[in-house]
């Protein structure tokens, strides 16, 4: 847990000149973050809302906080009601260990504070604990599974665009993907919905469970998706994953998927009726050899992106 006491803050802010007006920068320290931005009671209130959710996001996906890094993580944030939200942070993977981050957020406070800094957050958590790249539809959809309703509803929206289209991406092959495609938001638009699907079922540190065992064991898909969650192939997964979106992505009991909409999940306005015979997708499912990413022994740079929900950069 954050406690206030433990951490090592301070505030100053400093005035510079910037083209024909002059501009006020500040920054704020805690134990694992420096953040800059322009208004001083922003700074400190989203440094400690990033120590926060960083206690916070690491028992919700771990089960336990992380260790101290290091080095804190710089912030650097651009404020403005007028800024869809969007980010990056970068980190340096070498020899098991992360370092050198660096994060670039912007948007309205609001959902800096509830969707932005979360969602990038989440990527730090997971790299920190995992210590190497991950699959980018789930690196990205555990990101997005953080961010707030309204966002995630866009989201989900896009998907339905998506599938209703014949633009959907097949399992294998958003499972494969190691880098951003050209057009990154159908990527966030699945991965968020599959990584939340299979959440629902077996909760957020047994999916980490089984993303350990896709980063680390030589095994096919269709092995990984019966053992860890009963699907008889990888193929069966996406269909009953796509009967799920199709119903409105109801609650489960057990791992039983249930009728009718459960407290928390989205409410989207979509008609149904017509959504299964259109969401096929536009090739066939084929299992493919699952990729490794084992630990480098030279460094990777790694960096994740946060688009905003209207899908642009
Ligand atoms: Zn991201």
């Amino acid at each position: 847990m954050y406690k206030r006491g433990l951490v090592i803050a301070f505030l100053f802010f400093w005035t510079c000149i910037w083209g024909a007006g002059s501009i006020q920068a500040a920054t704020f320290s805690t134990r694992n973050f420096i953040v800059n931005t322009s208004d001083p009671r922003a700074a400190e209130q989203l440094a400690n809302r990033a120590e926060n959710l960083r206690a916070k996001l690491s028992v919700f996906w771990l089960g336990k906080e992380i260790p101290t890094w290091s080095k804190p993580c710089k912030i650097y944030i651009k404020l403005g009601n007028d800024l869809l939200p969007g980010g990056a942070t970068t980190f340096t993977v070498n020899n098991g260990e992360v370092y050198g981050w660096k994060m670039e957020v912007q948007g309205s406070r609001d959902r800096v504070y509830d969707s932005v800094l979360p969602h990038e957050i989440t990527h730090m958590i997971l790299a920190s604990h995992f210590r190497r790249p991950l699959p980018r539809w789930a690196d990205e959809g555990a990101a997005t599974f953080t961010e707030h309703q309204s966002e995630r509803n866009k989201y989900q929206q896009q998907l339905y665009k998506a599938l209703k289209t014949r633009q959907g991406i097949p399992l294998d092959r958003l499972f494969a993907m190691v880098e951003y495609p050209q057009d990154p938001m159908p990527l966030y638009a699945h991965g968020f919905s599959i990584v939340e699907f299979l959440i629902r079922q077996r909760g957020p540190h047994y999916f980490v469970s089984f993303l350990d065992a896709c980063l680390t064991r030589e095994k096919d898909w269709d092995t990984l998706v019966y053992e860890f969650y009963g699907y008889t192939t990888l193929e069966k997964l996406q269909n009953d994953w796509v009967s799920w979106v199709e119903h409105g992505t109801p609650e489960f009991v057990g791992t039983n998927m249930i009728s009718g909409n459960g407290v928390e999940a989205p409410k989207l306005t979509v008609q149904s009726s017509s959504l299964m015979e259109n969401s096929t997708f536009n090739e066939s499912v084929q299992v493919v050899a699952q990729p490794q990413t084992p630990p480098s022994s030279t460094p990777i740079n790694w960096s994740t992106t946060h688009i905003n929900s209207a899908g642009e950069h």
